[in-house]
């Protein structure tokens, strides 16, 4: 069996599916924008695409399928999820459509499918100066980039001040050399969207030829009421009231309805207060990062498996998601935050975090020495912790209390130098 994973990085998550490949005995063939980079074992092996080009890297993926049988296709980012969804439509292989992928990825496009298929989801509307006055009578509002993801540049504004501001702020962060490069008119635009009060889940599970099946519910114990919306704590099962969450996952699985979502991962979020279940997004891929490796699933015979190997397993057909659910124990991972602009150093104290009961690791994935900002600029974390317990509780207060042990060191930015004339 062999399986085309299309992913723009080739960092720890495409690692993991390889690990998994190797575990199920898949041949993984790699499509990647990143060739340059690759160390081996991948070199001799990826397939070199355009993640902004992807009728391109369809037609690269056809030339290869001509001699090589690919048997399922997968996706890790929201880019690669496109271009995994043409390459499966062009070679036949279940998946999710290509209007579905393309809206997913889109924060207009995918408010429009789930407002049309009548599901709750905050009054949203594209900036313009125009409608500055609209936006002043229903703050707060929340501004966002059309096209980023991770939370990057999206600012809460509760006065028409910080409306101002937090328009000019995306507007910059949309104008930094990294982000014009690959800039398209969607990805110009800047949404506002009315501030949904409430708590906030992350879902994450598959579709299998249309039918949603979940993994997991998280929970996301840290208040997000901005200004910045830094993802921290995820914890699983849900404590929520067990009617919270079946509705929960009647909104995900008619939200994947709405966009088109037919086959594969799906990682959603949601805010649920007394009004209802408001989508905020739901994108056809799994989750990011390392974050995966909080979930573990138990299947026949008493198999264990990560979410990569039921993902790649379930992509060529080798495993069925309902013989296997996420295992007994509670779990959770921490995306430890940036706490400040500046040049990481290091980080003290993991021996004495990973000391911490429940703990099972803590990874520091950032690089010393390197400058880094924290929302709503930024576009990473400083590593994760990982948890495993008896109890959602006592996973939260092992993560906190790990948290609580690290000592960050960032020596500040160095300002720019201001040369006049
Ligand atoms: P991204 O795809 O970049 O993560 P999202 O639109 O999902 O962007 O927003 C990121 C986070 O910002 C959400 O998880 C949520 O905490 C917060 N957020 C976004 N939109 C709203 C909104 N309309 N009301 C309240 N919080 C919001």
């Amino acid at each position: 069996m062999r399986v085309l994973l299309c992913a723009a990085t080739t960092g720890y998550q495409v690692r993991a599916f390889d690990a998994a490949a190797e575990e199920l005995g898949v041949d993984l063939q790699l499509a990647t924008d990143r060739c340059h980079v690759l160390e081996d074992p991948w070199r001799d092996r990826a397939v070199a695409v355009r993640f902004h080009d992807p009728a391109r890297s369809v037609e690269a993926v056809r030339r290869l399928a001509a001699e090589r049988r690919i048997d399922g296709v997968l996706a890790v980012g929201d880019d690669p999820a496109v271009v995994a969804a043409r390459a499966a439509r062009a070679l036949e292989l279940p998946w999710h459509s290509r209007e579905a992928a393309e809206a997913a990825r889109q924060k207009l496009q995918s408010r429009r499918r789930l407002a049309d298929a009548g599901l709750p989801v905050p009054e949203f509307g594209v900036w313009s100066a125009e409608s500055r006055r609209r936006w002043e009578e229903r703050l707060p509002v929340v501004v966002k980039p059309a096209a980023l993801a991770g939370s990057r540049g999206v600012i809460r504004a509760d006065t028409p001040a910080q409306l101002q501001e937090a328009v000019a702020r995306v507007a910059r962060i949309l104008d930094t050399p990294e982000l014009r490069a690959r800039r398209t008119p969607e990805g110009e635009r800047i949404l506002v969207e009315r501030f949904v009060p409430g708590r906030e889940f992350a879902i994450e599970g598959a579709v299998d030829r249309g039918r949603f099946r979940p993994f997991a519910i998280f929970d996301k114990p840290d208040p997000l009421d901005g200004p910045f919306f830094e993802e921290t704590i995820y914890v699983t099962p849900s404590r929520a009231p067990s009617a919270d969450q079946q509705a929960i996952l009647e909104t995900v699985a008619a939200a994947c309805r709405a966009l088109g979502l037919e086959h594969g991962p799906v990682h959603a979020e949601c805010r649920v207060n007394g009004e209802g279940i408001f989508m905020l997004e739901a994108a056809a891929r799994p989750i990011g990062g390392l974050c995966a490796r909080a979930l573990r699933f138990e299947g026949p015979g008493g198999a264990v498996s990560s979410l990569e190997a039921l993902l790649l397993g379930h992509a060529c057909g080798l495993r069925r998601l309902e013989d296997w659910r996420r295992e007994g124990q509670a779990s959770g991972v921490m995306m430890i935050p940036i706490p400040a602009a500046g040049v990481f150093r290091g980080v003290d104290g993991t021996g004495e975090a990973e000391a911490v009961p429940g703990i099972e690791s803590v990874e520091i994935t950032a690089r010393p020495d390197r400058q880094l900002l924290p929302l709503p600029e930024g576009a990473t974390y400083l590593g994760f912790i990982f948890a495993r317990g008896a109890s959602p509780e006592a996973v939260e207060d092992a993560l906190r209390t790990a948290h609580g042990r690290l000592r960050i060191r960032m020596d500040r930015p160095v300002p720019m130098a201001v040369t006049r004339p």
